[in-house]
């Protein structure tokens, strides 16, 4: 029999039939998959086959992903993470302040969704509290990702306004929900449906310092038809998977200017005649995202080292 799984605890999954009945199950043996060290092979979004064993649903196969989200353990250094799956799109959650969205985490998760395949939104929540330089700090955002063609819409999940366009963004895709906890989130998903219910509400300073706090994806569904996929607790994005020259390729300014630099595998560094230091030095790519890209190789030569 086939299910949806929509939580993944780890021990144990939650998933959905065919015929929407919930039903939990669990692994049988050991499932390999495309040779990552994955700290868990089952995600959700995940489409498997199940049997019935004396009563107790076993997973013996997962079908094969159309794409997925991953990151680095936030446990285990040397670990991967995958996320969700089978994704049509990600609703990317920024505010300027409270919390403090950093263009960094925009970026890295960014590559990571060009680089599966996934097209992200951005929404810019919490328009009913923004101060003047929240509201700076928010256009230069916007200016930036615009014109790199990821659409920017701006709502408040307090007072409702514009939240009817992501409700028709939502309408009968997956959507995985992400940004940093206390965004909100769960209170956007609370103002597009009212049966879900999700728990609001400020994270603890208590809570945030216990670094490693697991946490579990969970799928819901919409009453408009359609899925989200919320995963709570994350602070950074770290990028997995990716080797140096591969960095360039997902960052579509840069990767447009490729042809143009004198190395066809130029990593934009300091090479002779490169398109995009030339396209930096006169303006035309943003400086920020240049940082960020750097960032990230470092990130990567750093990671090799373990
Ligand atoms: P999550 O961790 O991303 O799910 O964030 P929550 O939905 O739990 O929201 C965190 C806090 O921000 C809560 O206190 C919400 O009431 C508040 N919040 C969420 N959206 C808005 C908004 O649009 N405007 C204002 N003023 N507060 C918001
Ligand atoms: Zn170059």
């Amino acid at each position: 029999m086939r299910a949806r799984v929509i939580k993944s605890t780890g021990a144990w999954y939650k998933l959905i039939t065919t015929d929407e009945q919930v039903i939990e199950a669990r692994l049988k043996g050991l499932i390999r998959l495309d040779g990552l060290t994955s700290t868990n092979p089952v995600a959700v979004g995940d489409y498997v086959e199940m049997t019935n064993e004396d009563g107790d649903w076993m997973i013996t196969k997962i079908e094969k992903r159309s794409n997925y989200i991953i990151r680095k353990s936030p446990a285990k250094r040397a670990h991967s993470h995958i996320l969700a799956s089978n994704i049509d799109q990600a609703l990317l959650m920024v505010t300027a302040s409270k919390p403090r969205t950093s263009s960094g985490f925009i970026d890295r998760f960014i590559l990571t969704a060009e680089a599966y395949h996934i097209p992200t939104v951005l929404v810019f929540n919490k328009q009913d509290i923004l101060s003047e330089k929240d509201q700076q700090i928010q256009e230069k955002f916007i200016n930036i990702y615009q014109a790199l063609g990821y659409p920017c819409h701006l709502v408040s999940a307090i007072t409702g306004s514009g939240l009817d366009e992501i409700s028709a963004l939502l309408k009968g895709k997956t959507s995985l929900i992400i940004g940093h906890s206390g965004v909100g989130k769960s209170t956007l998903a609370n103002a597009i449906d009212a049966d879900l219910n999700l728990r609001t509400g400020e994270v603890s300073k208590k809570h945030e310092k216990g670094k490693h706090t697991t946490t579990f994806a969970e799928m819901f569904f919409l009453h408009f038809g359609g899925a989200i996929i919320d995963i709570p607790g994350i602070k950074e994005f770290g990028v997995v998977g990716f080797e140096r020259n591969e960095v360039g390729l997902y960052f579509k300014e840069m990767a447009a200017l490729l042809s143009d630099c004198k190395f066809h595998n130029c990593l934009h560094i300091n090479e002779p005649k490169c398109a995009v230091v030339d396209a930096l030095k006169k303006g035309e790519i943003s400086e920020e995202r240049y940082k960020n890209y750097l960032g990230i190789l470092e990130d990567i030569e750093e990671a090799k080292s373990y």
